[in-house]
């Protein structure tokens, strides 16, 4: 492909790397530029509409054009554009937001500390374990256990985290005290005939005999998203986090929600927690916290995890960790007239309603020769493509059939992403029943092309 001399394309390839991309690729494709949002869609440089599918990174609750958070955003840019919260310093939009956090925690919470994205949150949620373990005088209490195809970033310990090939792949990573566990998948991993309880109970009994051959004592945390996101969207099976939970309480290991993407109505409640009666100990939030527009990233705590890290704050005499925006008085100015709209509105009632139906639509897509299963809850869905439904494959090369039936629903203007052979759906919290119906009735035609060309 030539790209135009000096158009946006030809400069973005001559001076931006781009993040989650094949750099050599881009330099033939160029990049695909957007310049405005309206509502749930988004438009192109050409003028091309698109339905955004994916609310952006999974991210965008109240769509692309809210004027409220644009209005928040400049009144606070105009009162207080930046301050820090470091050494006791503090200021009004980072205690409201805190002491709003802390009210809409589903469980007991006591303090909120701020990052900028998910992947800090989730370093630091590392860190303070750490420091905690240290402070209570259990230096070998270190190790968490995440699960494969978990997603919690790209940072170097959110990276070790992450359960997923490619963010470790000559990265050098995961990190020492990283362990990994199945990922709760009934289609892709469970055993031939085993219902999704029977699942649940045999991935805790693995759980249990990881936690047994590594030393309880070894152990401080859980990580988990509610319903892993980025892996492939994984909606855990029926009983799960009730088993995972009971396995974590007898070895006195604490709970850590990644809400990153569940967070904030995506599951049709306020928190993924709520959906799946989850006790965390610590809470991560980003994403539909500013709907995105400004990045922010959160994690809440409880009694038991804060006072024996503030004991030892005391006792070196400071916490040494903390980023230059954190608290930031724009994000958190932006994430409390956020939270207002989505209460406001009813999104997490929308998110349940508009969600359901979602899930019942492209449920209806079951019976396509190159569909091999449809899942999802609330407004979060994936659709896995296969070849042969028996065997469960595609082509040879996993990601091919995704990524082309992806490249071909965005020319027919739906944007999604393609986990591998799966493709998610996750719109902005506002989108309607008319948005569903144009999503699906375009994802349908977009497959029976791919199939004409490729069964
Ligand atoms: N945790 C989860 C569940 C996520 O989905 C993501 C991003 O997709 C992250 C953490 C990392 O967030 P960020 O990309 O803001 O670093």
């Amino acid at each position: 492909m030539t790209l135009h001399p000096n158009s946006i394309e030809a400069r973005d390839v001559a001076y931006h790397m781009h993040s989650y991309t094949n750099a050599r690729a881009h330099q033939e494709t160029g990049p695909l530029v957007i310049d405005r949002g309206e509502g749930a869609y988004v438009f192109d440089n050409t003028g091309k509409k698109y339905l955004e599918a994916m609310a952006g990174l999974w991210s965008t609750a109240v769509g692309f054009s809210e004027q409220r958070l644009v209005d928040a955003a400049t009144a606070q840019m105009q009162k207080l554009p930046y301050y820090h919260n470091f050494a006791s310093r503090s200021h009004g939009p980072a205690v409201d937001l805190a002491e709003k956090l802390i009210q809409l925690a589903p469980v007991p919470m006591s303090k909120v500390f701020f990052t900028n994205s998910g992947s800090e949150a989730n370093d630091t949620v590392l860190k303070l374990l750490w420091y905690r373990s240290n402070a209570m005088g259990q230096p070998q209490r270190k190790k968490i256990i995440s699960r494969l195809r978990g997603y919690h970033g790209v940072t170097i310990a959110s990276a070790s985290m992450t359960g997923l090939p490619n963010n470790h792949r000559s990265f050098d990573l995961p990190i020492a005290n990283v362990l990994h566990t199945t990922c709760p998948h009934h289609y892709r991993d469970a055993h031939e005939g085993e219902s999704e309880e029977d699942f649940a109970t045999r991935l805790a009994a693995e759980l249990e005999e990881m936690i047994l051959a590594e030393g309880p004592d070894t152990i401080m945390a859980m990580i988990g998203e509610p319903v892993m996101g980025a892996g492939g969207v994984v909606v855990p099976p029926a009983t799960y986090w009730d088993k995972v939970q009971a396995v974590l309480k007898k070895y006195d290991i604490l709970l850590v929600a990644d809400e990153v993407i569940c967070g904030f109505g995506r599951t049709g409640k306020l928190f993924g927690s709520m959906t799946f009666a989850m006790k965390p100990d610590i809470m991560v939030m980003s994403k539909q916290l500013t709907s995105t527009y400004f990045p922010l990233s959160a994690l809440m705590m409880n009694e038991r995890v804060f006072e024996p890290i503030a004991d030892e704050s005391n006792k070196i005499g400071v916490l040494g960790h903390g980023v230059t925006g954190a608290a930031h008085p724009v994000g958190a100015a932006i994430a409390l007239e956020n939270i207002k709209i989505i209460e406001e509105r009813g999104l997490v009632a929308n998110a349940a309603e508009v969600g359901a139906y979602m899930q019942e639509q492209l449920r209806t897509l079951s019976d396509h020769p190159l569909v091999g299963e449809v899942r999802g809850i609330g407004l979060i869905a994936a659709v896995e493509l296969v070849l042969d439904k028996e065997s469960k494959t595609a082509f040879e090369k996993p990601g091919q059939l995704g990524a082309k039936t992806a490249a071909r629903l965005l020319e027919n203007g739906v944007i999604s992403r393609a986990m591998l052979d799966a493709l998610a759906f996750c719109p902005p919290m506002i989108v309607t029943r008319s948005d569903i119906d144009g999503m699906v009735s375009t994802l349908r035609r977009t497959l029976d092309e791919v199939a004409a060309e490729v069964l």
